[in-house]
């Protein structure tokens, strides 16, 4: 077998990709030569490559993936960038399943990162998972996921649907966390539009933080204002269990819903920042999309979705208005702000 010349690009997030350290696992074990970047533009010297190959996971990177394909037209581009990109790195690789992850990639990245299940139990038009991934079902155990040796007992989960999975999986995880000693960021989110009061009390007594592991943080989503009562009783449930809305970080889909209005974004935003939930928007599309006003009464209909984003994200709006942001200025971090949102779902 002769060895192979690969070239694995990551196209956007900051959080290690797994995907792309299971292509590296794979091509190293046969012996292929290896090449991590994330150039998306060939250099001057770059050999020629048997196999490229992309990940992208936001949608907001369409450009960069147009850039990369022009540089590489034969690359494989996979990730949740795209609705219709739908393909899976076992299919590329011909394997079931493919539970190796090559770390060399990433040699600051100190943590340990995974999935204790794949799926979700819904299907939300705006996103992959259960197309891709269909129903939750467990797959890795946490002592499968961490590490090991001197690595930090600190886990990146990145399950889309943790307590979609059998209760007793999903409480056998937990014990292994809790047992283990480790820190656990869900960074992906729980789905609170499901979660029972028996999840809530469970999660509860889980030392889940942020991706920093500095911070106390849950993550959820609230996507939709339809979904207002449902998300209520979650956030709710989980108060009642032990988990102040202080400590949720949730992630606010924008761009997607046709009826969006700016009063109908706010309405979203004002009712979790009154609760001491921290909002985080996810933009679907495009970054400079304006929206209708609605009964909004403000100068705000040349705003865009980005700035909204920016000033939320920042939490300027803890001191100037909407309207008043000046989006290029310098704004302020709060403490455990700094996150790495890989989340497409
Ligand atoms: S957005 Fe979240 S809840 Fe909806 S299908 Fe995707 S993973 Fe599931």
């Amino acid at each position: 077998m002769t060895s192979a010349a690969v070239r694995l690009t990551q196209i956007d997030g900051k959080l290690p990709n797994l995907a792309l350290m299971k292509l590296a696992h794979w091509h190293k074990s046969r012996g292929d030569d290896v090449i991590f970047t994330k150039h998306i533009e060939r250099d001057l010297y770059e050999p020629e490559y048997h196999r490229v190959y992309g990940s992208a996971i936001f949608s907001y990177s369409a450009d960069r993936v147009a850039l990369f394909k022009e540089q590489f037209p034969s690359a494989i581009i996979g990730g949740t960038w795209n609705l219709s990109t739908l393909t899976t790195v076992e299919e590329m690789i011909g394997q079931d399943e493919y539970e190796h992850y090559d770390y060399s990639i990433y040699p600051t990245f100190d943590a340990s990162i995974g999935f204790t299940q794949r799926g979700c139990r819904l299907k939300c038009g705006f996103c992959v998972v259960q197309k891709k991934e269909g129903k939750p079902r467990s797959v890795n155990t946490i002592a499968d996921i961490w590490r090991g040796g001197s690595y930090p007992k600190h886990l990146h989960l990145l399950d889309n649907d943790f307590f979609g999975q059998p209760e007793d999986q999903w409480r056998a995880r937990l014990n292994e966390i809790l047992d283990g000693g480790f820190k656990v960021c869900l960074n992906q989110g729980i789905n609170i539009r499901l979660i029972t009061e028996e999840a809530a009390q469970a999660i509860a007594t889980v030392p889940y933080y942020d991706d920093s592991f500095k911070y106390r943080r849950l993550y959820t989503a609230w996507d939709n204002l339809r979904d207002e009562k449902i998300f209520m009783r979650g956030v709710e449930r989980l108060n009642s269990a032990g988990v102040p809305p202080s400590h949720l970080m949730v992630y606010m889909l924008v761009g997607f819903d046709k009826s969006e209005t700016w009063e109908r974004l706010f309405y979203r935003f004002n009712k979790m920042v009154a609760l001491g939930i921290r909002p985080y928007p996810m933009i679907f599309g495009d970054r400079g999309k304006t929206l209708p006003l609605g009964g909004v009464n403000a100068p705000i209909a040349d705003r865009t979705l980005g700035e909204f984003q920016r000033w939320v994200i920042r939490k300027a709006y803890n001191f100037v208005p909407f309207e008043s942001y000046d989006v290029n200025a310098r704004g302020t971090l709060a403490p455990g702000q700094g996150n790495l949102f890989e989340v497409a779902a």
